[in-house]
Protein backbone atom coordinates (compact mmCIF):
# COMPACT_ATOMS: atom_id res chain seq x y z
CA UNK A 1 0.00 0.00 0.00
CA UNK A 2 1.36 3.60 -1.02
CA UNK A 3 0.23 6.00 1.85
CA UNK A 4 1.09 8.93 0.26
CA UNK A 5 -2.04 10.95 -0.07
CA UNK A 6 -3.16 12.97 -2.71
CA UNK A 7 -3.60 16.47 -3.20
CA UNK A 8 -7.02 17.22 -4.09
CA UNK A 9 -10.58 15.44 -4.44
CA UNK A 10 -10.74 15.82 -8.79
CA UNK A 11 -7.49 13.42 -8.45
CA UNK A 12 -5.07 15.94 -9.79
CA UNK A 13 -1.83 14.83 -9.18
CA UNK A 14 -3.13 12.75 -6.77
CA UNK A 15 -0.88 9.25 -5.77
CA UNK A 16 -2.56 6.07 -5.49
CA UNK A 17 -2.99 4.96 -2.45
CA UNK A 18 -4.32 1.91 -2.66
CA UNK A 19 -4.09 -1.00 -4.77
CA UNK A 20 -7.29 -2.46 -4.68
CA UNK A 21 -10.57 -1.50 -2.74
CA UNK A 22 -13.07 -4.17 -1.69
CA UNK A 23 -16.62 -2.16 -1.74
CA UNK A 24 -18.89 -4.43 -0.23
CA UNK A 25 -22.39 -3.29 -0.84
CA UNK A 26 -22.32 -1.63 -4.10
CA UNK A 27 -25.49 0.57 -3.46
CA UNK A 28 -25.78 4.23 -2.82
CA UNK A 29 -22.99 5.11 -0.58
CA UNK A 30 -20.61 1.79 -1.36
CA UNK A 31 -21.15 2.93 -5.34
CA UNK A 32 -20.46 6.82 -4.53
CA UNK A 33 -17.52 5.78 -2.19
CA UNK A 34 -16.44 3.94 -4.95
CA UNK A 35 -17.07 6.81 -7.64
CA UNK A 36 -15.40 9.25 -5.34
CA UNK A 37 -12.59 6.70 -5.08
CA UNK A 38 -11.94 6.45 -8.72
CA UNK A 39 -11.79 10.02 -9.55
CA UNK A 40 -9.38 11.13 -6.50
CA UNK A 41 -7.67 8.29 -7.93
CA UNK A 42 -7.54 6.85 -4.25
CA UNK A 43 -7.59 3.20 -5.62
CA UNK A 44 -6.33 1.54 -8.81
CA UNK A 45 -8.90 -1.14 -9.01
CA UNK A 46 -12.23 -1.60 -7.58
CA UNK A 47 -13.92 -4.81 -6.88
CA UNK A 48 -17.71 -4.81 -6.00
CA UNK A 49 -19.72 -7.77 -4.14
CA UNK A 50 -23.47 -7.17 -2.97
CA UNK A 51 -26.37 -9.65 -1.40
CA UNK A 52 -28.28 -9.78 -4.84
CA UNK A 53 -26.00 -10.41 -7.90
CA UNK A 54 -27.95 -8.25 -9.88
CA UNK A 55 -26.70 -5.53 -7.75
CA UNK A 56 -22.79 -5.90 -8.31
CA UNK A 57 -24.02 -7.22 -12.02
CA UNK A 58 -25.64 -3.26 -12.62
CA UNK A 59 -22.92 -1.35 -10.51
CA UNK A 60 -20.20 -3.00 -13.13
CA UNK A 61 -22.63 -1.91 -15.94
CA UNK A 62 -22.24 1.37 -14.50
CA UNK A 63 -18.61 1.64 -14.36
CA UNK A 64 -18.70 1.92 -10.74
CA UNK A 65 -17.00 -1.21 -10.20
CA UNK A 66 -13.98 -2.82 -12.64
CA UNK A 67 -14.65 -6.59 -10.77
CA UNK A 68 -17.75 -8.67 -9.69
CA UNK A 69 -16.92 -11.03 -7.01
CA UNK A 70 -19.58 -13.52 -6.10
CA UNK A 71 -18.39 -13.63 -2.59
CA UNK A 72 -17.52 -11.43 0.34
CA UNK A 73 -14.47 -13.84 0.89
CA UNK A 74 -13.32 -13.68 -2.37
CA UNK A 75 -13.85 -9.41 -2.75
CA UNK A 76 -11.64 -8.93 0.41
CA UNK A 77 -9.17 -11.49 -1.18
CA UNK A 78 -5.58 -9.16 -2.02
CA UNK A 79 -7.85 -6.07 -1.12
CA UNK A 80 -5.96 -3.45 0.84
CA UNK A 81 -8.89 -0.92 1.40
CA UNK A 82 -12.33 -2.76 2.70
CA UNK A 83 -15.51 -0.52 2.98
CA UNK A 84 -18.67 -2.35 4.22
CA UNK A 85 -21.93 -0.08 2.88
CA UNK A 86 -24.49 -2.58 4.06
CA UNK A 87 -27.39 -2.08 6.31
CA UNK A 88 -25.88 -2.13 9.65
CA UNK A 89 -27.77 -5.37 10.63
CA UNK A 90 -26.02 -6.89 8.16
CA UNK A 91 -22.56 -5.97 9.23
CA UNK A 92 -22.26 -9.50 11.92
CA UNK A 93 -22.56 -11.28 8.89
CA UNK A 94 -20.81 -10.14 6.78
CA UNK A 95 -17.76 -10.11 9.07
CA UNK A 96 -18.59 -13.16 10.02
CA UNK A 97 -18.40 -14.02 5.88
CA UNK A 98 -15.12 -12.13 5.12
CA UNK A 99 -13.01 -12.24 8.10
CA UNK A 100 -10.98 -15.41 7.43
CA UNK A 101 -10.35 -13.70 3.67
CA UNK A 102 -8.92 -10.56 5.15
CA UNK A 103 -5.53 -9.38 4.20
CA UNK A 104 -3.56 -8.72 7.28
CA UNK A 105 -2.54 -4.93 5.88
CA UNK A 106 -5.78 -4.24 4.82
CA UNK A 107 -7.54 -1.11 6.21
CA UNK A 108 -11.17 -1.94 7.18
CA UNK A 109 -14.52 0.97 7.03
CA UNK A 110 -18.29 0.54 7.56
CA UNK A 111 -20.05 3.56 6.85
CA UNK A 112 -23.26 2.71 9.27
CA UNK A 113 -25.21 5.35 10.34
CA UNK A 114 -25.02 3.85 14.30
CA UNK A 115 -21.77 3.03 15.67
CA UNK A 116 -22.52 1.21 19.32
CA UNK A 117 -24.14 -1.39 17.55
CA UNK A 118 -21.10 -1.66 14.69
CA UNK A 119 -18.67 -2.08 17.21
CA UNK A 120 -20.07 -4.85 18.93
CA UNK A 121 -20.10 -6.68 15.88
CA UNK A 122 -16.66 -5.77 15.02
CA UNK A 123 -15.19 -7.32 18.65
CA UNK A 124 -17.51 -10.09 18.69
CA UNK A 125 -16.25 -11.00 14.78
CA UNK A 126 -13.05 -9.70 14.52
CA UNK A 127 -11.27 -10.52 17.42
CA UNK A 128 -7.84 -9.05 17.25
CA UNK A 129 -8.21 -8.67 13.60
CA UNK A 130 -10.50 -5.52 15.34
CA UNK A 131 -7.11 -3.34 15.20
CA UNK A 132 -7.43 -3.26 11.23
CA UNK A 133 -11.26 -2.05 11.45
CA UNK A 134 -12.16 1.88 11.77
CA UNK A 135 -15.63 2.88 12.29
CA UNK A 136 -16.84 5.82 10.18
CA UNK A 137 -19.92 7.26 9.34
CA UNK A 138 -20.26 9.88 6.37
CA UNK A 139 -22.94 12.48 7.32
CA UNK A 140 -24.07 11.92 3.21
CA UNK A 141 -26.90 11.18 1.53
CA UNK A 142 -29.81 10.79 0.41
CA UNK A 143 -33.32 9.69 0.44
CA UNK A 144 -33.08 7.74 -2.27
CA UNK A 145 -31.29 4.44 -2.19
CA UNK A 146 -29.50 2.42 -4.78
CA UNK A 147 -26.13 2.31 -7.27
CA UNK A 148 -27.99 3.92 -9.46
CA UNK A 149 -28.25 7.32 -7.60
CA UNK A 150 -24.38 6.69 -6.40
CA UNK A 151 -22.67 9.65 -7.51
CA UNK A 152 -18.63 10.60 -7.50
CA UNK A 153 -19.26 14.00 -5.34
CA UNK A 154 -21.78 12.72 -2.65
CA UNK A 155 -18.92 13.61 -0.02
CA UNK A 156 -17.41 16.73 -1.47
CA UNK A 157 -17.61 19.12 1.56
CA UNK A 158 -19.49 16.52 3.75
CA UNK A 159 -18.74 15.60 7.30
CA UNK A 160 -17.30 12.05 8.50
CA UNK A 161 -17.37 10.99 12.10
CA UNK A 162 -14.95 8.57 12.55
CA UNK A 163 -15.25 6.27 15.84
CA UNK A 164 -11.80 4.82 16.55
CA UNK A 165 -11.46 1.16 18.47
CA UNK A 166 -9.15 1.49 21.38
CA UNK A 167 -7.24 -1.38 19.55
CA UNK A 168 -6.50 0.92 16.12
CA UNK A 169 -3.33 1.66 15.40
CA UNK A 170 -2.78 5.73 15.15
CA UNK A 171 -1.70 4.86 11.49
CA UNK A 172 -4.81 2.90 10.62
CA UNK A 173 -7.00 5.93 12.11
CA UNK A 174 -4.37 8.37 9.96
CA UNK A 175 -5.31 6.48 6.83
CA UNK A 176 -8.30 6.36 7.04
CA UNK A 177 -8.64 10.00 7.72
CA UNK A 178 -6.96 10.71 4.86
CA UNK A 179 -8.66 8.32 2.65
CA UNK A 180 -12.35 10.31 3.60
CA UNK A 181 -10.10 13.79 3.06
CA UNK A 182 -9.07 12.94 -0.56
CA UNK A 183 -12.22 11.86 -2.11
CA UNK A 184 -13.65 15.48 -0.40
CA UNK A 185 -14.48 14.60 3.22
CA UNK A 186 -14.05 17.05 6.53
CA UNK A 187 -13.25 14.33 9.49
CA UNK A 188 -14.78 14.63 12.81
CA UNK A 189 -13.67 11.73 15.80
CA UNK A 190 -15.83 11.24 18.30
CA UNK A 191 -16.96 7.84 20.29
CA UNK A 192 -19.45 5.60 19.11
CA UNK A 193 -21.37 6.61 22.16
CA UNK A 194 -21.14 10.25 21.43
CA UNK A 195 -22.14 9.60 18.28
CA UNK A 196 -25.05 7.84 18.74
CA UNK A 197 -25.92 10.22 21.34
CA UNK A 198 -25.83 13.35 19.04
CA UNK A 199 -26.96 11.41 15.45
CA UNK A 200 -30.26 10.42 17.57
CA UNK A 201 -30.96 13.82 18.48
CA UNK A 202 -30.04 15.64 14.90
CA UNK A 203 -31.09 13.18 12.21
CA UNK A 204 -32.60 10.11 13.99
CA UNK A 205 -35.58 11.45 15.98
CA UNK A 206 -35.94 14.21 12.86
CA UNK A 207 -36.84 10.82 10.35
CA UNK A 208 -39.28 9.12 13.49
CA UNK A 209 -41.63 12.56 13.13
CA UNK A 210 -41.25 12.83 9.33
CA UNK A 211 -42.55 9.00 9.08
CA UNK A 212 -45.01 9.71 11.68
CA UNK A 213 -45.99 13.33 10.81
CA UNK A 214 -46.75 11.73 6.46
CA UNK A 215 -48.69 8.59 7.98
CA UNK A 216 -50.80 10.57 10.77
CA UNK A 217 -51.33 12.63 7.25
CA UNK A 218 -51.93 10.21 5.11
CA UNK A 219 -53.97 7.73 6.95
CA UNK A 220 -56.87 10.29 7.65
CA UNK A 221 -59.92 10.37 5.31
CA UNK A 222 -59.57 13.45 3.33
CA UNK A 223 -55.43 13.42 3.76
CA UNK A 224 -54.95 12.44 -0.19
CA UNK A 225 -56.92 15.66 -0.83
CA UNK A 226 -54.88 17.43 1.17
CA UNK A 227 -51.91 15.89 0.26
CA UNK A 228 -52.93 17.56 -3.17
CA UNK A 229 -52.55 21.26 -1.95
CA UNK A 230 -49.11 20.96 0.30
CA UNK A 231 -46.42 23.48 -0.80
CA UNK A 232 -42.72 24.14 0.07
CA UNK A 233 -42.61 23.64 3.56
CA UNK A 234 -44.60 20.38 3.80
CA UNK A 235 -41.76 19.43 0.88
CA UNK A 236 -38.93 20.93 3.10
CA UNK A 237 -40.53 19.12 6.29
CA UNK A 238 -40.77 15.75 4.75
CA UNK A 239 -38.39 14.91 2.32
CA UNK A 240 -36.45 12.57 4.52
CA UNK A 241 -39.88 10.18 5.17
CA UNK A 242 -39.39 9.56 1.48
CA UNK A 243 -35.88 7.32 2.81
CA UNK A 244 -35.07 3.60 3.00
CA UNK A 245 -37.53 1.55 5.26
CA UNK A 246 -35.06 -1.11 5.74
CA UNK A 247 -32.07 1.37 6.29
CA UNK A 248 -34.25 3.57 8.82
CA UNK A 249 -35.53 0.27 10.82
CA UNK A 250 -31.91 -0.52 11.34
CA UNK A 251 -30.87 2.76 12.67
CA UNK A 252 -34.07 2.44 15.46
CA UNK A 253 -33.09 -0.84 16.34
CA UNK A 254 -29.42 -0.05 16.85
CA UNK A 255 -29.84 3.00 18.36
CA UNK A 256 -33.63 2.53 19.92
CA UNK A 257 -32.57 3.77 23.75
CA UNK A 258 -31.05 7.11 22.35
CA UNK A 259 -34.04 7.56 20.07
CA UNK A 260 -36.52 7.30 22.88
CA UNK A 261 -34.74 9.84 24.88
CA UNK A 262 -34.85 12.37 22.42
CA UNK A 263 -38.19 11.29 21.99
CA UNK A 264 -39.22 11.86 25.42
CA UNK A 265 -37.79 15.61 25.15
CA UNK A 266 -39.67 16.30 21.76
CA UNK A 267 -42.89 15.19 23.60
CA UNK A 268 -41.80 17.67 26.46
CA UNK A 269 -41.56 20.77 24.05
CA UNK A 270 -45.22 19.33 21.98
CA UNK A 271 -46.90 19.30 24.82
CA UNK A 272 -45.94 22.69 25.71
CA UNK A 273 -46.78 23.99 22.19
CA UNK A 274 -50.13 21.77 22.84
CA UNK A 275 -50.74 23.33 26.24
CA UNK A 276 -50.57 27.02 25.31
CA UNK A 277 -52.55 26.13 21.79
CA UNK A 278 -55.50 24.55 23.75
CA UNK A 279 -55.23 27.24 26.44
CA UNK A 280 -55.38 30.24 24.24
CA UNK A 281 -52.13 31.32 25.55
CA UNK A 282 -50.88 33.13 22.38
CA UNK A 283 -48.51 35.44 23.82
CA UNK A 284 -46.78 32.14 25.23
CA UNK A 285 -47.56 30.31 21.90
CA UNK A 286 -45.30 33.04 20.22
CA UNK A 287 -42.41 33.36 22.45
CA UNK A 288 -41.98 29.09 22.12
CA UNK A 289 -41.89 29.92 18.43
CA UNK A 290 -39.45 32.61 18.78
CA UNK A 291 -37.28 30.90 20.74
CA UNK A 292 -37.36 27.99 18.31
CA UNK A 293 -37.12 30.36 15.21
CA UNK A 294 -34.45 32.25 16.71
CA UNK A 295 -31.84 28.86 17.30
CA UNK A 296 -33.02 27.54 13.62
CA UNK A 297 -31.95 30.80 12.58
CA UNK A 298 -28.77 31.36 14.56
CA UNK A 299 -27.82 27.78 12.87
CA UNK A 300 -25.77 27.75 10.17
CA UNK A 301 -26.31 24.84 7.81
CA UNK A 302 -23.27 23.22 6.55
CA UNK A 303 -23.27 21.54 3.13
CA UNK A 304 -23.90 18.62 3.96
CA UNK A 305 -27.88 19.51 5.79
CA UNK A 306 -29.56 18.83 2.39
CA UNK A 307 -28.99 15.33 2.63
CA UNK A 308 -30.86 12.42 4.42
CA UNK A 309 -28.36 11.52 7.01
P1 LIG B 1 -28.49 0.94 -0.34
O1 LIG B 1 -28.40 1.94 -1.43
O2 LIG B 1 -29.75 0.17 -0.15
O3 LIG B 1 -27.28 -0.08 -0.49
C1 LIG B 1 -27.08 -1.16 0.38
C2 LIG B 1 -26.34 -2.23 -0.38
O4 LIG B 1 -26.00 -3.28 0.55
C3 LIG B 1 -27.13 -2.88 -1.49
O5 LIG B 1 -26.29 -2.94 -2.61
C4 LIG B 1 -27.42 -4.28 -0.97
O6 LIG B 1 -27.39 -5.23 -1.99
C5 LIG B 1 -26.24 -4.51 -0.08
N1 LIG B 1 -26.45 -5.51 0.95
C6 LIG B 1 -27.45 -5.61 1.82
N2 LIG B 1 -27.23 -6.64 2.67
C7 LIG B 1 -26.05 -7.19 2.30
C8 LIG B 1 -25.29 -8.29 2.74
N3 LIG B 1 -25.68 -9.03 3.77
N4 LIG B 1 -24.14 -8.57 2.09
C9 LIG B 1 -23.73 -7.84 1.04
N5 LIG B 1 -24.41 -6.78 0.57
C10 LIG B 1 -25.57 -6.49 1.18
O7 LIG B 1 -28.20 1.61 1.08
P2 LIG B 1 -27.25 2.85 1.43
O8 LIG B 1 -28.11 4.08 1.52
O9 LIG B 1 -26.07 2.85 0.54
O10 LIG B 1 -26.86 2.49 2.93
C11 LIG B 1 -25.76 1.67 3.20
C12 LIG B 1 -25.22 2.02 4.58
O11 LIG B 1 -24.88 3.39 4.58
C13 LIG B 1 -26.19 1.80 5.73
O12 LIG B 1 -25.51 1.20 6.82
C14 LIG B 1 -26.61 3.20 6.12
O13 LIG B 1 -26.86 3.29 7.52
C15 LIG B 1 -25.39 4.01 5.73
N6 LIG B 1 -25.65 5.42 5.39
C16 LIG B 1 -26.69 5.73 4.57
C17 LIG B 1 -26.92 7.07 4.25
C18 LIG B 1 -28.07 7.48 3.35
O14 LIG B 1 -28.46 8.64 3.36
N7 LIG B 1 -28.61 6.59 2.57
C19 LIG B 1 -26.05 8.06 4.74
C20 LIG B 1 -24.97 7.69 5.54
C21 LIG B 1 -24.79 6.36 5.86
P3 LIG B 1 -28.72 -5.91 -2.58
O15 LIG B 1 -29.20 -5.00 -3.64
O16 LIG B 1 -28.20 -7.16 -3.07
O17 LIG B 1 -29.68 -6.07 -1.43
Amino acid sequence: MDTVIGAGSDGADAPVQFERLAVLGCGLIGGSFALAARRAKLARHVVGYSKSPSTTRLAMQRGVIDEEADSALRAVNGADLVLLAVPVSSTADLLKQLRHGLEPHALVMDVGSTKGDVVLAVKAQLGARQSQFVPCHPIAGKEKSGVLHAEAGLFDGKRVVITPLAANSDSFVDIATQAWESIGGVVSVMTPAEHDAAFAAVSHLPHLLAFAYVQALTRQPKGGGYLQLAGPGFRDFTRIAASDAVMWRDVFQANGAEVLQQLQLFKQALAAFEAQLRQGNWTQLEALIRDASGSRQAWSAPSSADDTD
